[in-house]
């Protein structure tokens, strides 16, 4: 049987026979526009869990004890084998526990999610890191092999000059095996 107030059939069973709603429901209210046309939409829809208790016959058995909020359980703790009831437990890889245990379970799963993340980033910035140091070692060698070609044009000049032959005062540099022109 569905909710009575939204019928929704998802749904935890608290104690045996004794159902809370966990269906979503869409609620309207007033929008902007309503009142100001053209200001924005007249409706606005919420989203919420509808809720509702209620009560309906089940196939759990009532005579599995306790939970320690004196609700019938409606099973045990997969762990620590204690009565709970649904609000004193959850379903974890379809296995029920109790919610110390499920928060035992949550917490290590937290931490195995933020590990992760945590190798992802170092990854990322290793690799980045990388990559900018192979760029500025890439451009260090380009400056040196122009200062080099620089120095070399310039001692030839020298030389010629020295031996009398004043030649031109302007000369270019192109790039190594490219025809662009780095400074003339
Ligand atoms: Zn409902
Ligand atoms: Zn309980
Ligand atoms: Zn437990």
């Amino acid at each position: 049987m569905a909710c009575p107030t939204c019928h929704g059939t998802t749904r935890t069973e608290i104690s045996p026979g004794y159902w809370r709603c966990d269906s979503k429901i869409t609620i309207e209210r007033e929008g902007p526009g309503f009142q100001r046309p053209g200001s924005g939409p007249p409706v606005l829809y919420d989203t919420r869990v509808c809720g509702q208790r209620y009560v309906e016959a089940s196939t759990t058995p009532a005579n599995l004890g306790l939970c320690r909020c004196n609700t019938g359980a409606i099973g045990y703790c997969s762990e620590c084998q204690r009565p709970v009831c649904g609000s004193h437990s959850g379903l974890w890889d379809a296995q029920r526990l109790c919610d110390e245990h499920y928060e035992v379970k949550f917490e290590a799963k937290v931490a195995a999610d933020a590990r992760a993340e945590w190798e992802r980033q170092r990854a990322f910035y290793a690799h980045w890191n990388a990559e900018r140091k192979a760029a500025e070692e890439k451009e260090a060698a380009e400056i040196a092999v122009e200062t080099q070609a620089r120095r070399q044009v310039r001692e030839v000049l020298d030389e010629l000059c020295r031996r009398g032959n004043r030649g031109s005062t302007r000369y270019k540099i192109y790039k190594a095996g490219s025809r662009h022109l780095i400074d003339h």
